[in-house]
């Protein structure tokens, strides 16, 4: 059976490739899932490195197909981001991960920050300031809770653009991440007028850091540069317990990976923060 798109009828030329067809496919139903409930969020917890505490989430958007399953963000966030479906979904993220922080917040549970994915079309043209701010008002949330995390290569090459955007979020008061940091060819002097609170080692260099002396290089030099600029610094895709212990050693503040945690249901999130609490 083939799921029809709202738009009704859809018509595929014979010269079409089948990927062409596939993303036209995929794109009609990616229209109608925001309204099918279709999406949901996981949250993977982060982990202080010293303390072994639970700091902080991040959320993680999940599109769960009728027909195919699961389907990996990495294979629709960016058609979404083509079709501009993204700024409403992104609204939709940033307004469910609100609530769920007001949920934990009200059970006692609430972790430090929540973060969310923001992408670099939101920024370019959502009225991401404004989206950001009724979700926080919605939940009756303080903005402190809540972490954006916008992408490296985002920031360095639109300058213009995201620094008054990020200057408008921080007065808001939310937290701000740079995300896959250490592939974006960051410019220090810029990264210090940006003014965020954390770096975030993209997971690539993360993964080879133990017999790559190239990414070991790299992780080491943005832990040095979080310290000297005062930021935090977190580790993504951590897996294997001598990565953490080699990561505590070079100074990193916080990881975040299967090591500690897999993406949780909001369900199974509560239960783990509940255990976090406990001592
Ligand atoms: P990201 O922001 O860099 O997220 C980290 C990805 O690494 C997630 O994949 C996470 O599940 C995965 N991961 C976490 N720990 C480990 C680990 O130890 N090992 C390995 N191999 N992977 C780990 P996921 O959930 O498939 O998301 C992929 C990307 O999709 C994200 O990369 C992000 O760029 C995007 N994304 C996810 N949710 C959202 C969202 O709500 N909004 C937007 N705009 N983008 C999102
Ligand atoms: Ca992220
Ligand atoms: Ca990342
Ligand atoms: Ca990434």
């Amino acid at each position: 059976a083939k799921a029809k798109g709202p738009g009704g009828l859809r018509f595929f030329s014979p010269e079409m490739s089948g990927r062409a067809r596939e993303r036209l496919a995929l794109e009609a139903d990616l229209r109608g899932a925001l309204e099918r409930r279709e999406f949901s969020l996981h949250y993977q917890p982060q982990m202080d490195l010293r303390s072994g505490e639970l700091t902080g989430l991040e959320a993680l958007i999940r599109w769960t197909h009728p027909l195919r399953g699961n389907v990996a963000p990495a294979a629709f966030i960016p058609l979404a981001e083509e079709c501009g479906l993204i700024v409403e979904l992104g609204d939709w993220v940033l307004r469910t991960a609100c609530r769920q922080i007001r949920r934990w917040s009200d059970a006692g549970l609430a972790p430090r920050h929540t973060a969310v994915n923001i992408s670099a079309v939101q920024l370019s043209r959502g009225r991401l300031l404004d989206s950001v701010r009724r979700a926080l008002d919605e939940a009756g949330i303080p903005p402190e809770q809540l972490e954006l995390e916008i992408t490296e290569s985002f920031v360095m090459l639109e300058r213009e653009l995201s620094f008054q955007s990020l200057a408008d979020l921080r007065a808001l008061g939310v937290r701000l991440s740079i995300d896959d940091f250490g592939t974006g060819y960051s410019s220090l002097a810029y990264l210090q007028q940006l003014k965020v609170h954390k770096l975030k080692i993209d997971m690539s260099f993360v993964r080879d850091m133990m017999n790559n002396s190239g990414n070991a290089a790299i992780v080491r030099a943005v832990i040095a540069l979080g310290q000297s600029l005062g930021l935090e610094v977190i580790a993504e895709g951590v897996e294997q317990a001598a990565q953490a212990r080699h990561l505590r050693e070079l100074g990193c503040d916080v990881m975040q990976g299967y090591l500690f945690s897999r993406p949780l249901t909001a369900e199974d999130a509560t239960t783990f923060l509940a255990g976090a609490g406990k001592s």
